[in-house]
Order: C-alpha cells, then sequence, then structure tokens
C-alpha cells in the first residue's frame, strides 16, 4: 500500500516472538496483494477493470470491506468515498500531475457510493457505471492493522503496538507504562506536534503532508473531496482514536473532508471515539471529551 509498517510486540519466548512478527508482515502482504491499486492480479484492480461491465465476484474479506465503506459513506452524507478514485486515478503526486478541469467535470458525477451494487449472497460486486473505479486508500492500511492485532490476541499477545502508514493500535500497556503514539507534525518533516499517552486503543492521523505537491501556492493532495473532485482544503491533519483501526482509519478521512465543525458533530454522535483537528488555519479542535485534559 505505499507505506512503511511497523510491530512491536512484549513476548517472553523469542521464537514466538520472531514467529508472530514474520506473521503480522505476511498478513500485511496477503492484504496488499489484495487490494493494492498499484497490482494489477489485485482483487481490487479486477474490479477496476471489470465490474463495470458485469458481476465480479470477490472474497468475503473484501465484499466486507465494501460494505463496511459504504456504510461510512452514508454516516458522512459521501464525505467518505471509495469511488473518489473515478477521479482521483488521475492525480499523480510524485509527478506533480492532476487531471483537467474538463476531466473533472465529466467525471465528477462517477464519484457517487450508491453506483456500487454489492450482492451478498453472490458475493459480486457491479459498478452501475462505466468509468467508476474504488481505492481503499482510506481503509485498506486500518483493516490491516486490525487483522494483525487479531491474530496478536488470538495469539494470546498482552502487549503490542502494530503500525501501518499513519494507522496505529495497541494491545495493552506498554509494561506498566502507556504507550507514546506521536502525531506528525503538518509542515516540518521528522517533528512531532504532540504525544498522546494510548492503551488498548486505535489511532490514526490524515494529514495533507503525506502525498503532495505545491503548484502555484496551492497544495495538490491525496484526501479529496468527492463533491468537488479536488484536494479537501478544510483540514491539514485530523486524529481518530477508536476501538477498531480500520474505524480509526476511515473517520480520519472523513473528518478532514468534513472539517472541524461538521467533522466534529459527526465524532460526538458515535459513541467512544474521540477527534483532534487541524483546521487549515493551524488552529487545534477537540471533541468534548480531550477538552477536559
Ligand atoms: P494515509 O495514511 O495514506 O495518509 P488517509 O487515512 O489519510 O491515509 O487516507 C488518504 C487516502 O484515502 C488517499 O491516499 C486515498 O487513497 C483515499 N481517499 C482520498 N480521499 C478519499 C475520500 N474522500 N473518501 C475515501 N477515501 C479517500
Ligand atoms: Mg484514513
Amino acid at each position: 500500500m505505499g507505506t512503511e509498517a511497523r510491530v512491536e510486540i512484549w513476548e517472553e519466548n523469542p521464537k514466538k516472538a520472531a514467529r508472530l512478527i514474520k506473521q503480522v508482515i505476511e498478513e500485511m502482504e496477503r492484504i496488499n496483494q489484495l487490494m493494492s491499486p498499484y497490482i494489477s492480479s489485485s482483487e481490487l484492480s479486477k474490479l477496476n477493470k471489470s465490474a463495470a461491465k458485469r458481476p465480479i465476484k470477490i472474497s468475503k474479506e473484501l465484499f466486507s470491506l465494501l460494505k463496511t465503506s459504504q456504510e461510512f459513506s452514508g454516516l458522512s452524507h459521501g464525505a467518505f468515498d471509495i469511488t473518489f478514485a473515478s477521479v482521483g486515478y488521475q492525480y499523480d503526486y510524485r509527478e506533480g500531475k492532476s487531471p483537467s478541469k474538463d476531466f473533472i467535470d465529466k467525471n465528477k458525477s462517477l464519484i457517487n457510493y450508491e453506483l456500487i451494487k454489492l450482492n451478498k449472497k453472490k458475493s459480486t460486486v457491479t459498478f452501475l457505471k462505466p468509468g467508476v473505479k474504488i481505492d481503499l486508500g482510506g481503509i485498506a492500511k486500518g483493516h490491516a492493522v486490525d487483522q494483525a492485532i487479531n491474530m496478536l490476541l488470538q495469539e494470546g499477545v498482552e502487549h503490542a503496538f502494530v503500525q501501518a502508514g499513519g494507522d496505529s493500535r495497541l494491545i495493552g500497556d506498554k509494561k506498566g507504562r502507556l504507550w507514546n503514539i506521536g502525531i506528525r507534525h503538518p509542515r516540518k518533516e521528522g517533528e512531532v506536534i504532540t504525544q498522546v499517552p494510548l492503551e488498548n486503543v486505535a489511532i490514526s492521523t490524515s494529514g495533507d503532508y503525506e502525498r503532495f505537491y505545491i503548484k502555484n501556492g496551492e497544495r495538490v493532495h491525496h484526501i479529496i473531496d468527492p463533491r468537488t473532485g479536488k484536494s479537501s482544503s478544510k483540514s491539514i491533519s485530523v486524529t481518530i482514536i477508536a476501538d477498531s483501526s480500520t474505524k480509526a482509519d476511515a473517520l480520519s478521512t472523513t473528518v478532514f473532508v468534513l472539517g472541524f465543525e461538521k467533522g466534529l458533530a459527526l465524532i460526538e454522535s458515535i459513541p467512544g471515539v474521540s477527534a483532534i483537528v487541524i483546521d487549515n488555519q493551524g488552529k487545534f479542535h477537540y471533541t468534548k471529551d480531550l477538552n477536559s485534559y
């Protein structure tokens, strides 16, 4: 998924520790092979190639993540939408390339999660219009972290840290201390803006500094507002704390697009989820549970 992963495990038996770390890496690579848009044999690539022509049968795992993605789309009234890729695939941040205004105008209407039809009985997916494309960059890393954590829990691990890009999840504490999770400084590379002491939760950050280029003073980055087909400019960094990484990952992207007012209102309505938003003026905003600190 084009990112770095990290795993830390507290385990008395070194052989078991080595095996578990290997299993985490293998699990992440398995999910990468399934969901990467850069791998032409991935299930995701097959959907983008053919699901507008005929129903495509997919694994239960991908099916379930597509369903979860649609639930977040419904919850956010389309701020989270994996069909952003219908326009989004035309951006190349490394090359500094964006789609033309003409392309965006013509294809913007293909950004609509209701154009993905899921058939649960047959485990198939159909795209209702040609040109619809999907990308799971806003949720798949969270899913991969959850999968790894669930495996470690089943193996009886009591203290662990798993991270993929901006998505981390913890099992327990760090042996009597809390885990300190850094939130990256959105404008100074290699620096953290704050540290959050945590245990037993998931934390995800979405920022406009992960993949971007700057043209005519304007930051063009990887979080797309589905209504415009362009980079969302309401926030510069959003951190979500939740009980699962899939949820934290999807919601960090969602709140980024919604901006702090609508975004925090949404998060306040979901029990057990907290948010830290840095808006486009550099100002911090928190959910009420964090405000009391
Ligand atoms: P990262 O950890 O890669 O920074 P984020 O959680 O910040 O991931 O999500 C950004 C990624 O989400 C983008 O690279 C893209 O693949 C995907 N994405 C961008 N805009 C949206 C959107 N509106 N809805 C869902 N996914 C999106
Ligand atoms: Mg995210």
